[in-house]
């Protein structure tokens, strides 16, 4: 039922009693992820326990949750570029009574780094004093851009989702650098002419980062891409899978704010270790 089994768990553990109070779900699908939740949303509130047939409107609960009417039920997200006071406010004003259709009282916050300090703030006390029935989802891409006073307060997991491989943002130019810098000794030239200009934001390299794993990884799980990456042909699998490794440590590097260009030349240095 669902396509994370992160969610089978929280449904094992909601049985055992054992559910916290909040969670930060860092994901690379919000789509995916959103409607995971919606469906573990509906298993621990409806009466029926959510089976299909609750989709084919047969059921009140899981249609107000589907159509975002039910009181007890609010998602929130970011208004222009910030999740303002007032949208938080609006959850603490409304969580004050019990739920009364439902078990709990759920509120999912979407792209929660963009909480401002004080609208974090103004959840805290929430977070501090958890009532027996009220839930939190914090939602986000990447958890380190999450105010620490949150992120220290939730239960924290990460869910991945396949991606249409052949759709990715960054395919193409992953390729391109992969390409250029693979047995080329002109790598490092090749970084400082022509890479450095391919984003400006370190947001931007991380996500061609991450898709560049994700093209490793669906390579190494034996699925077909479209990409023509030269060192899928002629490198045996075990390095491969080295390099995999590798590129995590490169997120990591760029993740704590590291010098992009130092990175990439880091990069190409190691891949020449590792590929010759
Ligand atoms: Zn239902």
């Amino acid at each position: 039922m669902f396509e994370n089994s992160i969610f089978k768990d929280l449904v094992k553990r909601y049985h055992e009693n054992k559910l916290s109070h909040a969670f930060l779900l860092e994901t690379n699908d919000f789509n995916k992820c959103y409607s995971d939740l919606l469906k573990f949303v509906k298993t621990i509130n409806c009466e029926k326990e959510y089976k299909d047939d609750c989709d084919d409107k047969s059921c009140n609960l899981c249609e107000l949750i589907d159509n975002n009417s039910l009181p007890s039920f609010i998602k929130i997200e970011p208004d222009g570029t910030q999740i303002k006071k007032i949208q938080i406010q609006e959850i603490i004003d409304r969580f004050q009574s019990m739920p009364i259709f439902s078990k709990y009282n759920i509120y999912v916050v979407n792209e929660c780094e963009k909480m401002n300090t004080s609208s974090a703030n103004s959840l805290l006390k929430f977070l501090e004093e958890p009532e027996d029935n009220i839930l939190g989802f914090f939602i986000t891409s990447n958890k380190m851009n999450v105010i620490s006073t949150i992120r220290s307060r939730c239960q924290e997991y990460s869910l991945y989702y396949d991606i249409d491989v052949d759709n990715m943002l960054y395919g193409d130019l992953i390729s391109n650098y992969l390409n250029n810098i693979y047995r080329n000794n002109e790598g490092i030239l090749y970084n400082k002419v022509e890479a450095i200009n391919y984003f400006k934001e370190r947001s931007e390299w991380l996500e061609f980062f991450k898709e560049m794993i994700l093209v490793f990884s669906l390579y190494i799980k034996g699925k077909h891409n479209n990409y023509n990456i030269n060192l899928f042909n002629d490198l045996p699998l075990e390095k491969i899978i080295i390099v995999v490794d590798l590129i995590e440590t490169i997120l990591k590097y760029i993740q704590s704010n590291g010098n992009i260009e130092l990175i990439l030349d880091k990069f190409v240095l190691e891949m020449r270790n590792i590929c010759e």
